[in-house]
């Protein structure tokens, strides 16, 4: 009896997925595939594998694409087994006009895709930084318009969200799926109009501390390595300040975590591993969606 209900439970369970995968299912397979092919799953979308042409041509699936069960969710990570290490790096308040520079340099040394959550005023700014950070192949996230923390009207928090959209767009033809709010705060009109625009509220589960005014690069490289885990998104700063420490810390964080196995992935392919292992997870609902998770607190820049 027991068995026949898991079985009933797994059928109806892959009915769902199907229904429910749309236009991303092929999507899902490839990425699997990549997954599966370390070599593949190195390459950029501008490699000519025949994967990614699949993708690319038959699909027009950006990388900025996320599953639909993620859309007006709030995440902190994606739950993962504890053998699937890898974990996304981001980079909050940029561009700045030297940091995201050398950022990008040490990520593409090392051949990692990243996360960026831009303020849309600091891309206009450096719009030419922003063009780099898409043709590296990075994910570009929102993090609003002036990265105000402040209670605001749904017209205000619109065109905050929307003008950032917009510009990014303007610059580098990405759609962007995916919303970080300024210090992590989560009930000041932003995130409830971000989630009608069915943006991904991307908070974080490990902490660099590189916005804190104390610690030296070394504390940063400390925090990462204690914090790390599979499914992990690291929170760390390219804009909004002086960021020579996150500089200056980055290439040892990448080091111990590929020491430990990690592999770096981008938020959206975080995401679509979650939705590959589900089901043999969790059968729960795996999407957190605890709004007084301690660490908006802590995010202060
Ligand atoms: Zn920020």
């Amino acid at each position: 009896m027991l068995s026949h209900k898991i079985i009933q439970f797994l059928t109806v369970g892959s009915i769902t997925l199907i229904a429910t995968g749309g236009s991303l299912s092929l999507t899902r397979l490839l990425h699997k595939d990549s997954f599966n092919n370390p070599s593949l799953f190195a390459q950029s979308a501008d490699k000519k594998s025949p994967a990614a042409n699949l993708q690319n041509v038959a699909l027009n699936a950006s990388k900025e694409d996320i599953p639909k069960q993620f859309q007006g969710q709030t995440i902190y990570q994606a739950k993962l087994p504890i053998t699937d290490k890898v974990i996304a790096l981001t980079f909050d308040d940029g561009p700045g006009p030297k940091n995201t520079t050398q950022v990008l340099e040490i990520l593409k040394k090392n051949n990692i895709k990243a996360t960026f959550f831009l303020v849309g005023e600091m891309v206009s700014f450096h719009p030419q930084i922003v063009k780099q950070i898409a043709a590296d192949g990075h994910v570009l996230g929102n993090h609003t318009w002036h990265h105000w923390y402040r209670r605001m009207d749904v017209a205000t928090a619109a065109s905050e969200i929307n003008r950032t959209a917009d510009i990014i767009y303007k610059l580098t033809g990405v759609k962007t799926t995916l919303f970080r709010p300024p210090g992590g705060f989560l009930h000041n009109g932003l995130v409830d109009y971000a989630k009608s625009q069915k943006y991904a509220i991307m908070m974080w589960s490990d902490e660099s501390g590189d916005s804190q005014r104390r610690g030296q690069a070394a504390s940063l490289i400390k925090n990462v390595e204690k914090s790390a885990k599979p499914g992990g998104i690291i929170l760390m700063h390219d804009g909004g300040g002086n960021r020579s420490r996150t500089v200056k810390a980055l290439p040892q964080i990448i080091a111990d975590l590929r020491a430990k196995g990690y592999k770096f992935v981008t938020i959206p392919e975080l995401l679509e591993m979650q939705t590959q292992t589900k089901n043999v997870v969790t059968a729960e609902s795996s999407i957190t969606t605890n709004d007084t998770h301690p660490n908006h607190q802590l995010h202060n820049q």
